[in-house]
């Protein structure tokens, strides 16, 4: 991908009427192109001559994986410089959703997640994000299917990378290219507090989801170390002043770990923090990532929704496609990616 100021400026220094730069943004962002010379609306020597200066992929593939039942495609990219950055496709009846990667692994090390296993490598470019989605928009493409959203749940925390995420979410949102809609974006944070504060004042209507995965400061210290920055307190201020500014709901994800965050003491503590209409909790079963979590049983996932649910709390238990692949959340990894990148 390319940014349309970078395509303009260009455009320009080459002499070029201010037309083109619409035909050649048009050309990555809807005919989904990988080369210049694809491009046969431009003139032969305007082709060679961007292709000499710009390079429409930021990404390689590298290596993909399809689980069996074809309801999860795992793609293993490498940027151009080496660094390795996985996302993932879930295709669903009618919908096709991207689930992207932020940074290089992740600075937050929660202590069931794969990604932060090797800390964080480097931030990803708005280039490099939106070309995880272009790669998939491109290969749906001969199925006449389309990618219907875009989640910023893979590796990384997209709030530790501000302003690459939200110009990512931009660049996917403009009417003008990849057309999606703000709604059908959505952005996942561990809970970093001034970033979830500048989200509620961006106009556009993106969807936050927040990682919670305990309601009580003495088990969330434990499981995500960044709640010793920004506490549960601070972290339901933060929520409450988003609903407030931005009249949305936000969802609350929340991995079920067996015996660990699925106790009464917990379900009493959500039920005073997770109240509807404004929020709304969604289980995610622990997926196996080497720790010494457990995974809950498929009866437990449902016990614990009715518990919930007859407290009061607003919840649904997420399909997570892709644990067969490695694909399912939390289990994005640097050591894996950078294994196979070799
Ligand atoms: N850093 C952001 C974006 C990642 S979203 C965030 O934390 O929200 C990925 C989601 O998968 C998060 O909710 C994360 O907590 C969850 N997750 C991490 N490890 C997991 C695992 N082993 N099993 C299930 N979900 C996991």
């Amino acid at each position: 991908m390319i940014s349309r100021e970078t395509i303009a400026t260009t455009l320009a220094d080459l002499g070029e009427p201010a037309y083109r730069s619409r035909q050649v943004y048009q050309a990555l962002t809807r005919g989904f192109a990988t080369d210049f010379a694809e491009m046969t609306t431009l003139p032969v020597a305007l082709r060679r001559a961007l292709a000499e200066r710009l390079r429409p992929l930021s990404l390689e593939e590298v290596e993909t994986r399809a689980a069996p039942r074809g309801a999860a495609r795992k793609t293993l990219f490498r940027t151009a410089d080496g660094e390795p950055v996985e996302a993932v496709l879930m295709t669903y009846a009618t919908r096709a959703t991207v689930c992207v990667s932020t940074q290089v692994g992740c600075a937050v090390r929660c202590t069931f997640c794969a990604s932060g296993r090797l800390g964080l490598r480097r931030d990803l470019t708005a280039e490099e994000i939106v070309d995880q989605v272009l790669h998939f928009a491109r290969e749906l493409r001969p199925a006449d299917r389309r990618v219907t959203n875009v989640v910023f749940m893979g590796m990384g925390e997209p709030f530790h990378n501000y302003d690459e995420t939200l110009r990512a979410c931009r660049m996917l949102n403009d009417e003008d290219g990849f057309g999606l809609a703000a709604r059908a974006i959505s952005v996942s944070t561990v809970g970093v507090v001034p970033g979830m504060d500048r989200f509620s004042e961006e106009p556009e209507q993106f969807n936050l989801a927040v990682s919670l995965h305990a309601a009580t400061d003495a088990l969330r210290d434990t499981l995500v170390p960044l709640n010793r920055t920004y506490p549960i307190d601070e972290l339901f201020a933060a929520s409450a002043r988003y609903v407030r500014r931005t009249h949305r709901k936000l969802m609350f994800e929340y991995v079920v770990l067996r015996g660990v965050n699925d106790t009464d003491e917990q379900v009493q503590m959500l039920a005073a923090r997770v109240r509807p209409p404004h929020y709304h909790l969604n289980l995610i079963a622990y997926n196996q990532t080497g720790g010494d979590f457990r995974r809950p049983r498929t009866a437990d996932l449902n016990d614990l929704r009715a518990r919930l649910e007859s407290v009061g709390v607003s919840c649904t238990v997420r399909s997570s496609p892709g644990g067969e692949i490695e694909a399912a959340c939390g289990q994005l990894a640097l050591e894996h990616g950078a294994a196979s990148a070799d």
